[in-house]
């Protein structure tokens, strides 16, 4: 059965980038039975972290299988030596970081030194790596020039004793059992030299997935640094957990433009913008459907998905409760003075603006007059009025007042034909008519339908709020 693992590393709060590898990583183990496993690395800090040694020991015996096998020596080089040493190369025109001057040391000289207690860090030798059988990346296909990339020699245990990321990565992976690791393209350029180490601890490697950067909508890096990357700042600013989820997922989701040989390029890409659920991402992700082209998160492509979701959501009861509960507060703020504020009425109004909603935090300002009284001094109100005679409008909300007060019951395809019938019996044109009723009901001239609003605010209300308009 599959194994995975999101394996992050304690740098911050949890971001875009991070969020997609860990869904991706879910849906996968979901969707094929398997498991996945939280795995924190933190390699640069784990001298502070209680059982560390615990692992350290693990490093240790596959660091001294490798030195024992040939595979890693002892470097004893200072800084000092090392940075001359690189500045020499590179002035050569040489591609290696390092020139290997410890491999030379004998056996004898370097165990009396290690006794002497004398600093040094295990190297990786890479001039005798068993060849191997290097699977295509499920994502990228085959690597080209796999190790142009690599530091010669590259270190695998510090002179502090810690190991470096590449060997706890694989000494961790193989020691859990891990069988697929679905991580960033980032660590692409370390994949050959993960699996040189697999070659020489001769150890079966399990099966790589990079996926593919993210990038800014300016078409710049995203990183951790830049740009609105903290997963907790999208909840923050109201937008639904499973849109969020939906974007990030469909952000590396396409067919692959190039053939790779054992990848079947069967499924087809969803629409950019496919609005789904969690189940249906795990439904639909297969690795096969995974592009390594970099993909621009696109806010645009978020705000279509989150007011779809929204509508989905309103949909049902609990739904529709559990976002009246959340919009509650954003409504208490926006309008401490208010008394509208029962989750009832709450549920009632998000109901009436669906399709209208970008996100939750847009109620307040998407629909004030469901809360306090619409602004009619606004000049956008004034302007509804043109050719409106104040006699017409004030004969509209006499009549309509009366025409309400028996409506009942009080819903909306009730309200809607006593404004009909209304509207008939009224000296101006039907249209100016209705204008001027959503004048007194709203102030402005987008929103639900009169009847609607009227339904969402209640007899009352609604009555009062005509009187007021028309006196
Ligand atoms: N700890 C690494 C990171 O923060 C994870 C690399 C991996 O998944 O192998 O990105």
């Amino acid at each position: 059965k599959p194994l995975l693992r999101f394996a992050p590393s304690p740098t911050g709060p949890l971001h875009l980038g991070g969020l997609r590898t860990a869904l991706f990583n879910h849906a996968f183990a979901r969707r094929t039975g398997g498991h996945w496993i939280l795995r924190i690395e933190d390699t640069d800090t784990s001298r502070t972290v209680p059982h560390s040694s615990e692992r350290l020991d693990l490093y240790h015996h596959y660091a001294k299988k490798l030195l024992d096998g040939g595979h890693a020596y002892r470097c004893f080089c200072s800084p000092d030596r090392l940075a001359q040493t690189r500045e020499r190369l590179a002035r050569a025109g040489l591609n290696s970081t390092y020139d290997k001057h410890c491999l030379s040391l004998s056996s004898e000289d370097v165990a009396r030194r290690v006794r002497a207690g004398e600093k040094n860090v295990v190297r990786l030798n890479d001039s005798i790596l068993p060849a191997y059988r290097a699977e295509p990346d499920l994502i990228f296909g085959s690597l080209r020039d796999s190790h142009a990339s690599l530091p010669t020699d590259p270190v695998l245990l510090k002179s502090d004793l810690f190991p470096t990321y590449h060997l706890a990565s694989v000494v961790d992976d193989h020691e859990m059992g891990i069988t697929h690791v679905l991580r960033g393209e980032e660590w692409l350029a370390s994949l050959p030299l993960h699996l040189d180490l697999y070659a020489a601890l001769g150890l079966m490697p399990p099966h790589f997935a990079h996926l593919p950067l993210l990038l800014n909508p300016d078409g710049s890096k995203m990183s951790k640094r830049s740009g609105d990357v903290q997963v907790l700042d999208y909840m923050r600013r109201g937008w639904e957990p499973d849109a969020v989820l939906n974007w990030v997922a469909l952000a590396g989701w396409g067919t692959h433009t190039e053939s790779f040989d054992d990848i079947p390029k069967t499924a087809k890409a969803p629409d950019s913008t496919t609005v789904m659920s969690l189940p249906e991402i795990i439904t639909n992700l297969k690795l096969d459907v995974l592009t390594h082209r970099r993909t621009i998160l696109d806010y645009a492509k978020l705000e279509y998905i989150n007011k779809h979701h929204l509508m989905r959501t309103l949909s049902t009861e609990s739904g529709l409760r559990a976002l009246a509960l959340r919009a509650q507060g954003h409504v208490k703020d926006a309008f401490p003075h208010t008394t509208f504020t029962s989750v009832k009425y709450i549920e009632k109004a998000i109901s009436a603006l669906q399709g209208r909603l970008v996100t939750l935090m847009d109620l307040p300002t998407a629909a004030p007059y469901f809360f306090v009284p619409p602004a009619w001094a606004d000049a956008e109100a004034r302007a509804m009025l043109d050719g409106i005679s104040m006699e017409d409008y004030q004969n509209a909300m006499r009549g309509t007042v009366e025409r309400l007060k028996s409506a009942s019951p009080w819903v909306t395809q009730t309200l809607a034909d006593a404004l009909h019938a209304e509207s008939k019996a009224e000296a101006i044109k039907p249209a100016k008519f209705m204008t001027a009723l959503r004048h007194a009901m709203s102030g402005t001239k987008n929103g639900p339908s009169i009847a609607e609003m009227m339904d969402v605010l209640g007899k009352q209300r609604t009555i009062a709020r005509l009187e007021e308009a028309g006196s």
